[in-house]
C-alpha cells in the first residue's frame, strides 16, 4: 500500500503558552526517558508499516513536540531504522522539525547523512518582547545563529514557521519578521494567525486581560499584509497558511490536504487509511493514545480506531481539500465516491463563482475565497444536508 508516515516526538524543552499539541516538558535530565521512547517508537513504526503492508513510505515527517530534543545519536538510530524498515528507496520527501534552541551541527549532519531532505524550523517571531509574551523559549540571537547554521551545516531545503496576530504586533513588526527570515533563504514559509486555544496559558492570560491581543479584524489585516509581502517576494500561497516558490511545496502536507493515506506513530499521532472506491470504499482513523508513559511501559501500541463512513470521508475531503490552492483531488474523489465533487454542491459553487471567489477553471477557492473558507464550507455542508447524498 502507498502511504506517508508521520512520527510524533512528544517532548519540548518548555511548553509555549499558546500550544495545545501533545508534548511533555522534558529537560536535560530526560536521557533515559528519551532512550526508552526511541526504542518503543521503532517498535510502533515497524508494527504499523507491517500491519498496513507499507514497504516504502511516500514521504516521512518527524514532528512534535521538538524532534531535535532527542539529540543526534537517537535521531541517527531512528533514521537508520527508517532507511531499512522503509524499503529500498528513500521517501520522496523527508522532513524533520527542529527548534533553534536544541539545534546543533551534529544533529544537522546526522539529518543530512540520514536522508532528510527538508528541515522545518519553528521561528515564530524575531521580536524579543513578543517571544516572551507568548512564553516562547530562546532568544533572537540564538534564533539567528540557528538559521545561519541551517545554511552552513545542512545546506538542504528548509521551511520556517512565523506567527501573526501576536501581542503588540503591528504591520511593521510582522513585515520586519518576514524580511529578516527571508534573508536566510527558506524554501518554504508557513504564516499562521495566532489561535488562542482554550486551556492554554495564553487563553487564561488573555481572558484575565493580562495580555492584549490584536482584535480579530486587525489580526486578519495583519495576516493579509504578511501574505501580500510573501507573495511579492516569490512565495506563492498554495494553502491557507503555506507559501512556497514553484516546486517547493510540502509534498507530505499535500497528502493530508488531498486526503491521501498516511500512518501516524508516536503518542497522539493519527493516521488515516482510505482504501478502495465505490462499494469497496473503506476509511480508518487510527490514533495512538496520548500518554507517553503508558506508551513506553505497556506492551504493543495502544490505539483508538475509528471507522470513517462514506459521508464522513466526503466531508473530510471538502474540509481538507478546499484549504489547498488547487482544491480537492477531483480524480481521486470520483474514484472513491463514484461522483464528481461538483455534483454534490452545484449551487454553492455557482454562487461562489459569481462572487468571484473561485479560481478560473478549477474547483478551488482563490486567495480571497480562502479568507472565507469556513463560510464556504458551511454553505457546502448545508447544501449537502439538503439534498440526499448518493446512497452507500
Ligand atoms: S515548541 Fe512547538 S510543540 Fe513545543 S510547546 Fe512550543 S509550540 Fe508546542
Amino acid at each position: 500500500m502507498t502511504a506517508s508516515l508521520y512520527i510524533h516526538i512528544p517532548f519540548c524543552a518548555k511548553k509555549c503558552d499558546y500550544c495545545d499539541f501533545y508534548s511533555l516538558p522534558a529537560g536535560t535530565g530526560s536521557g533515559r526517558l528519551f532512550d526508552l521512547f526511541t526504542e518503543k517508537l521503532l517498535e510502533d513504526i515497524g508494527g504499523q508499516l507491517r500491519a498496513f503492508h507499507v514497504t516504502e513510505p511516500a514521504s516521512v515527517y518527524i514532528g512534535g513536540g521538538t524532534p531535535s530534543l532527542l539529540g543526534p545519536q537517537r535521531m541517527k538510530t531512528l533514521l537508520g531504522f527508517l532507511s531499512t524498515a522503509g524499503g529500498r528507496h528513500p521517501p520522496g520527501e523527508f522532513t524533520v522539525e527542529v527548534n533553534p534552541e536544541s539545534l546543533d551541527e551534529n544533529f544537522l549532519r546526522v539529518c543530512r547523512e540520514g536522508g532528510v531532505t527538508r528541515i522545518s524550523c519553528g521561528v515564530q517571531t524575531f521580536d524579543e518582547w513578543a517571544r516572551r509574551a507568548i512564553g516562547r523559549q530562546g532568544n533572537v540571537r540564538r534564533l539567528g545563529a540557528a538559521l545561519a547554521l541551517l545554511n552552513e551545516a545542512y545546506g538542504g531545503s528548509f521551511s520556517a514557521d512565523l506567527i501573526s496576530g501576536l501581542p503588540a504586533q503591528d504591520e511593521s513588526v510582522l513585515l520586519r519578521d518576514i524580511e529578516t527570515l527571508l534573508r536566510y533563504g527558506p524554501s518554504h514559509v508557513s504564516l499562521y494567525d495566532l489561535t488562542v486555544e482554550e486551556k492554554t496559558p495564553l487563553y487564561r492570560n488573555a481572558s484575565l486581560s493580562k495580555l492584549a491581543l490584536p482584535p480579530a479584524e486587525q489580526a486578519a489585516r495583519l495576516w493579509i499584509a504578511g501574505r501580500d509581502f510573501l507573495e511579492a517576494a516569490g512565495y506563492r500561497q498554495y494553502e491557507v497558511s503555506n507559501f512556497a516558490p514553484d516546486g517547493k511545496r510540502s509534498a507530505h502536507n499535500i497528502v493530508y490536504w488531498r486526503m491521501g493515506t498516511w500512518l501516524g506513530a508516536g503518542p497522539s499521532a493519527s493516521g488515516t487509511i482510505v482504501r478502495g472506491g465505490g462499494a469497496t470504499l473503506s476509511g480508518l482513523r487510527r490514533t495512538v493514545k496520548t500518554d507517553v508513559r503508558r506508551y513506553i511501559s505497556v506492551p504493543g501500541t495502544e490505539t483508538v480506531t475509528e471507522h470513517l463512513d462514506r459521508n464522513t470521508l466526503i466531508r473530510e475531503s471538502f474540509l481538507m481539500g478546499f484549504r489547498y490552492a488547487e482544491g480537492p483531488d477531483a480524480a481521486l474523489f470520483r474514484q472513491r465516491f463514484g461522483c464528481a465533487l461538483e455534483s454534490l454542491v452545484p449551487e454553492t459553487l455557482a454562487r461562489w463563482r459569481a462572487r468571484g471567489k473561485m479560481r478560473n477553471g478549477l474547483c478551488a477557492l482563490n486567495r480571497e475565497g480562502l479568507l472565507m473558507l469556513n463560510r464556504f464550507l458551511t454553505e457546502c455542508f448545508t447544501e449537502m444536508d439538503r439534498s440526499l447524498l448518493p446512497r452507500e
